[in-house]
């Protein structure tokens, strides 16, 4: 029996999560849950899994959080901000942690994950493209297990050599293949792509994902984070990581060794197989997914990404070619310009724009800790702000 932690329990991740969790009752207990402030949900979360601790992030809700959980009778103790994550996070009693906060506010509560040793099932991508080597080297020192969750990582783990570790170098792998659906933009025309609506752009034709990522994979950003993920995951270069376009998200990722054999992992668009697979491994047990119908797949396409159409898998590119703190500037400057177009603040097109001035205009520097990380994303997203409010509001 083992003990979770769901960071961010209340969002598409977390809620698929406890969706396989509780197929499992005999495996896995549920120790902590954490949302930002999606009381209801998270009320409804702790009478049916009955969690020791629940974190909320907003503090004004606490209080009557509180109250709730207490007249209904759950002994559920209720803990508020963000220190309360990084507790929860390295509970004894924890052996699992699904790191599923979206963006930045997830760094600290992963990190602590990985430095107290657990099982980090990795959700929170932006949280290792921001600290980078700095969080593998964690890992690396507490022996910790890295278990992505992301559904290419997670193929591409799947298909990695046997007994294979997250973050060790495997020279028998050539090169990795990393699928890509496009999105809902892929073929539409370029220039009504200055007028899409935040609705259109979370529209996404295989997978029902939470907002932010959805505006990424319509950016294709996501992929271009995916490959930093990538990168540090799998310790390869970025030549050694392609993107595949394939618009049926079927395989969704493929592993080329230097005997030319192609492995790759095959499934349907449904994000408890790559959860059922971390939270069973190194077994394997039910998810609650229907079974791959190939027949009514018929055909796979696969097709080169086109770099124009979408500027942020290459500016992606360059601040993992640039290294040290480039890709926590390159996030953050996202999160920035991501936000602001749910807020309808900026046009969908200025999006690369806004990262592409974060990058020209913040220096390079190497990155020597945490502080720096942090730092480096508190810079961007204010020099994101600024450049927004100067040249993009609408
Ligand atoms: P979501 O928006 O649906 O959920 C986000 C969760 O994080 C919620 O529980 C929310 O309460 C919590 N949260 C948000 N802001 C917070 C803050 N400031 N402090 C603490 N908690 C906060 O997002 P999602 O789609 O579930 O994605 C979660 C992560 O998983 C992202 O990093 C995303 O890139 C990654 N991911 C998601 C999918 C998917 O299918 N949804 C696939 C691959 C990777
Ligand atoms: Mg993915």
């Amino acid at each position: 029996m083992k003990g979770i932690c769901v960071l961010g329990s209340t969002g598409s991740i977390g809620v698929n999560t406890l969706d396989v969790v509780s197929r499992h009752p005999d495996s896995y207990r549920v120790v902590a849950l954490t949302a930002n402030n999606n009381v209801d949900l998270l009320f409804e979360q702790c009478k049916a899994h009955r969690p020791a601790y629940a974190v909320l992030l907003d503090e004004k809700k606490s209080g009557i959080f509180r109250e709730r959980i207490k007249s209904a009778g759950l002994s559920t103790e209720v803990l508020c901000g963000v220190a309360a994550l990084e507790e929860v996070a390295s509970l004894p009693e924890v052996d699992s942690v699904m790191a599923a906060i979206v963006g930045g506010a997830g760094l600290l509560p992963t990190l602590a994950a990985a430095k107290a040793g657990k099982n980090v099932l990795l959700a929170n991508k932006e949280a290792l493209v921001m600290s980078g080597a700095l969080f593998m080297s964690e890992v690396a020192k507490s022996g910790a297990v890295l278990l992505p969750i992301d559904s290419e990582h997670n193929a591409i783990f799947q298909c990695m050599p046997a007994n294979y570790h997250a973050g060790r170098n495997a020279p028998e792998v050539r090169r990795i293949l990393l699928t890509a659906s496009g999105g809902p933009f892929l073929n539409k025309e370029l220039n009504d792509l200055h007028d899409v609506t935040p609705d259109q752009a979370c529209a996404h034709p295989n997978w029902v994902m939470g907002r932010k990522i959805s505006v990424d994979s319509a950016t294709m950003m996501n992929k271009g984070l995916e490959v930093i993920e990538a990168c540090l995951l799998f310790n390869l270069p970025p030549e050694q990581l392609h993107v595949v376009v394939h618009p049926q998200s079927v395989i969704h990722s493929m592993v080329d060794y230097v005997d030319g054999t192609v492995l790759a992992q095959m499934g349907n668009p449904d994000m408890r197989i790559p959860i059922a697979h971390a939270l069973a491994w190194p077994g394997r047990f039910d998810s609650g997914a229907e079974p791959l119908d190939l027949f009514a797949v018929r055909q796979l396409n696969f097709m080169a990404p086109d770099f124009k159409r979408f500027p942020n898998l290459r500016l992606a590119y360059e601040a993992v070619r640039m290294g040290g703190l480039m890709p926590a500037v390159l996030n953050a400057a996202n999160e920035i310009a991501v936000a602001s177009f749910l807020e309808e603040r900026i046009r969908f097109t200025s999006i690369p724009d806004i990262i592409e001035h974060c990058m020209q205009n913040i220096p390079l520097r190497p990155a020597e800790s945490i502080e720096a990380v942090l730092e480096a994303d508190r810079e961007s997203r204010s020099v994101a702000q600024a450049y927004i409010a100067k040249r993009h509001s609408h």
